[in-house]
């Protein structure tokens, strides 16, 4: 059970035993909510969130699609985060803030009701596992498609999305595998249940673009500039699933996969089958800049 201690709610803390909220409240019943993942990590001058400024503007940017206003500012809700990440003496850990419509009426139409929100924080290791991070995860294209682009918005990371990415993580776990990734509207690789993914080949690397169904991965972009910076070729484009299956290295990234390389797709060995040359060199450049080793030329990090 996640150990959260005080939560953060509407303004004030709350011990997590007591952090609870009406059971006809408009995003139990509809999925009316938006968050964030965020990842804080120890670095020698202390703890720091990773791209504290990006998860808000998501956040901001989910909630603006579906006309909901947040009733913060973005620097009121950035302090929110740090006091929860000091009051929990967390020097990293994983953040989970929350905007959603509240307790008042039940129709589907969400302005009557009021919009509420929460930030929690807690420990939380490697997503897909400590030794993914080298040997990589075995994966399954699903049967099921991510989210047509006229259909729900796959920009805004909304409660309600996640009910898809629940159909492929457990299709993809029911069928011994840990972790599956889904094509698109138009049969071209979108990506993982809760993360992006990268496909190397020949020394170019492949990210699927932004009309693929995807949500805009903070990490995504901070690995396409990393890779930029050690001189990699970055194509953003429709990858059709064969590719994978000939790919040389393929890895997942997420705030809470961070950069996980996948070393199976469909029983499919891909290179060599764990981390690859490329991801390796990506990873190790990733984890300098977020442990404070490396130098923060992007100011990526918010030290607390
Ligand atoms: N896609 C989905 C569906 C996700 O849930 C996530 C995790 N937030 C990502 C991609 C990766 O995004 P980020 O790097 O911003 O965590």
């Amino acid at each position: 059970m996640i150990e959260a201690g005080k939560i953060w709610m509407d303004g004030e803390f709350v011990d997590c035993e007591d952090a609870k909220i009406n059971i006809l409240s408009h995003v139990i019943h509809y999925g009316s909510g938006f968050f964030e993942g965020v990842r804080a990590y120890k670095t020698p001058k202390g703890g720091a969130v990773f791209r504290l400024k990006e998860h808000t503007d998501r956040l901001y940017d989910s909630a603006k699609i579906y006309r909901t206003e947040v009733p913060y500012t973005k620097e009121e809700f950035n302090k929110a985060i740090i006091e929860t990440l000091k009051i929990n003496n967390l020097q990293k850990g994983y953040i989970r803030p929350l905007v959603y419509r509240g307790y008042n009426a039940l129709g589907v139409n969400p302005f009557t009701c009021p919009v509420n929100a929460m930030i929690a924080a807690w420990k939380w290791g490697k997503y897909l596992g400590e030794e993914a991070m080298k040997q990589g995860v075995s994966v399954k294209i699903s049967s099921w498609r991510r989210l047509a682009p006229d259909t729900m918005p796959t920009m805004a990371k909304a409660c309600g999305n996640y009910l898809a990415s629940q159909l492929i993580k457990m299709e993809a776990l029911e069928d011994g595998y840990e972790e599956g990734i889904a094509l698109d509207y138009n049969g071209y690789v979108s990506e993982g249940s809760g993360e992006n993914l990268f496909v190397i080949k020949n020394g170019v690397i492949y990210t699927p673009a932004m009309n693929g169904s995807a949500l805009p991965g903070i990490t995504r972009d901070a690995v396409i500039t990393i890779a930029k910076e050690f001189g990699y070729e970055i194509r953003q484009e429709g990858i059709p699933r064969e590719m994978l299956y000939i790919a040389d290295e393929i890895f997942f990234t997420g705030t809470a996969a961070e950069i996980t390389p996948v070393s199976k797709i469909d029983k499919i060995v891909i290179g060599c089958g764990q981390r690859g040359p490329i991801t390796e060199k990506i990873q190790n450049r990733f984890f300098d800049i977020v442990e404070g080793r490396a130098e923060d030329k992007y100011n990526w990090l918010t030290h607390y």
